[in-house]
């Protein structure tokens, strides 16, 4: 609290006080494997835009005192909790008990709640069971959400610090687990409470995509950056054959926080050069579409070990009617002779994984097909067929375009499907960088 009230601005004479929240997902499904925990997420989304800032998220079983443990933890972190699942009206569910326990106060019948339920059974010709009147019991003080999309009612509790002046206040608020149910609860009832006390801290993100470069290089090019910097956060998230960067600034006012973000994203744009593909979220995919729309040129595809996910990826976007022509997927020696016009002896001198056979497949498929610009890619995704000479990873991409054909070589590590995908990935970089006029492969 101290470090709230130390945190605290005073505007006009009111003390406001930045808010940290934490979030808790209650439920012992959630720790088994297989079931997505996507509350969370929507939540700590929700609460950037509202300005409040999430410090810590969890997920607890379905147990009382690992529930009022957590419970604890969060109010130490920050003023908010917000809790989802657990107030079913089964014994497990037991989300109630574990913050009537963190709180040290009592749970009673709502007799509010206890009557809308009974008029829930009612209306369907039924007597209600007398177990669901545990989602009646609501803890001292607590305010009731009301649920329309189902039987939990949400709860809403102000904690005053009678330490800390009067407006120093934290929250605990309850929403059921199911997205259907906790998402309209939250926008409905939850979401302009919170907004007039989140007059705190602006938290904003942006995302620099890097292609090509694996997440070493990346780190090595921006280290200097970003080192002893911890306002913006620097995270390096690395996947196959894309890196990204998020910078996350937090500020009083979207206008410094984005100040901020300019002063790391600046030097960092210089260091990553070509590589760096978007700053908007946009995927390479997009990337080219959008350039190819823009040139309005006809794109070809003449894919070897990717087996048709460059062309997946490509069509993935709308719109792409407009420039993808079509897609070749010559996995036989004898399809890429036949429909690409790849020299058969080509296979016999320099390999149907070689320099070679990707220039053949992309320079047959440009003519063939009557595109602007062809890509092509040949490699071993293993884990069998490597040689000493051409191990498991080898991989060819080639791009014939008005001006030539570039072509980049690549040993990859890793097992069949990250090879393809760091493959697709690679492809479609080499492809971006010819429809950007960038020099470098
Ligand atoms: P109700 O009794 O109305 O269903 P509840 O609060 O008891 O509400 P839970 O029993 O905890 O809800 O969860 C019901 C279902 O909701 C889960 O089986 C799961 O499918 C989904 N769910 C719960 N929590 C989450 C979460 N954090 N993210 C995604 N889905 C969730």
């Amino acid at each position: 609290l101290d470090e709230a009230i130390e945190r605290a601005t005073s505007r006009c004479g009111i003390i406001v006080i930045a808010m940290k929240a934490s979030i808790l997902a209650v439920g012992a499904e959630l720790l088994a494997p297989g079931r997505e925990e996507t509350n969370s997420a929507y939540l700590t989304s929700a609460l950037s835009e509202i300005r409040i800032p999430v410090v810590f998220r969890g997920v607890v079983g379905d147990d009382e005192s690992g529930i009022a443990a957590a419970v604890r933890h969060g109010l130490e972190c920050g003023e908010l909790v917000i809790l989802t699942g657990g107030l079913g009206p089964t014994l497990d569910d037991c989300t109630r008990d574990g913050v009537a326990s963190a709180l040290g106060r009592q749970l009673r019948e709502d007799t509010r709640i206890s009557e809308w339920l009974r008029a829930r059974f009612r209306a369907r010709g039924l007597v209600m069971p007398e177990l669901n009147l545990r989602q009646a019991m609501v803890p001292e003080g607590a305010e009731v959400l009301p649920n329309r999309k189902g039987s939990a009612p949400g709860l809403f509790i102000a904690l005053r610090d009678d330490a800390g002046p009067s407006e120093a206040e934290r929250f605990v608020v309850l929403l059921p687990g199911p997205p259907r149910e906790m998402v309209p609860m939250f926008e409905e009832h939850v979401r302009h409470r919170l907004e007039t006390l989140g007059t705190g801290e602006q938290v904003l993100t942006r995302k620099l995509w890097v292609a090509g470069l694996p997440e070493s290089s990346v780190e090595h090019a921006i280290l200097d950056v970003y080192q002893g910097v911890d306002n913006p956060e620097t995270t390096i998230l690395a996947g196959p054959g894309q890196v990204e960067v998020r910078l996350t600034a937090t500020a009083p006012s979207a206008q410094d926080a984005t100040k901020l973000l300019d002063s790391l994203a600046q030097p960092m744009r210089r260091r990553l050069g070509a590589a760096l593909f978007s700053e908007t979220e946009e995927s390479l995919e997009q990337v080219v579409g959008r350039r190819l729309k823009e040139l309005d040129w006809k794109l070809t595809l003449a894919e070897s070990i990717t087996g048709g996910l460059i062309a997946h990826r490509i069509t993935s976007v709308p719109g792409a009617s407009a420039y993808f022509e079509r897609g070749y997927i010559t996995y036989s020696n004898e399809s890429k002779t036949e429909l690409l016009g790849v020299p058969s002896d080509l296979f016999a001198s320099a390999g149907a994984v070689s320099e070679e056979v990707a220039v053949a497949m992309a320079t047959g498929a440009r003519e063939r097909a009557g595109a602007n610009v062809a890509l092509s890619v040949t490699g071993i995704a293993g884990p069998s067929g490597g040689t000493k000479d051409k191990p498991v990873g080898l991989v060819f991409a080639s791009v014939a375009g008005h001006s030539g054909v570039r072509t980049k070589k690549l040993l990859l590590p890793g097992e069949r499907k990250y090879v393809q995908q760091w493959t697709a990935a690679v492809g479609l970089d080499l492809l971006r960088r010819e429809l950007e006029g960038i020099s470098e492969a």
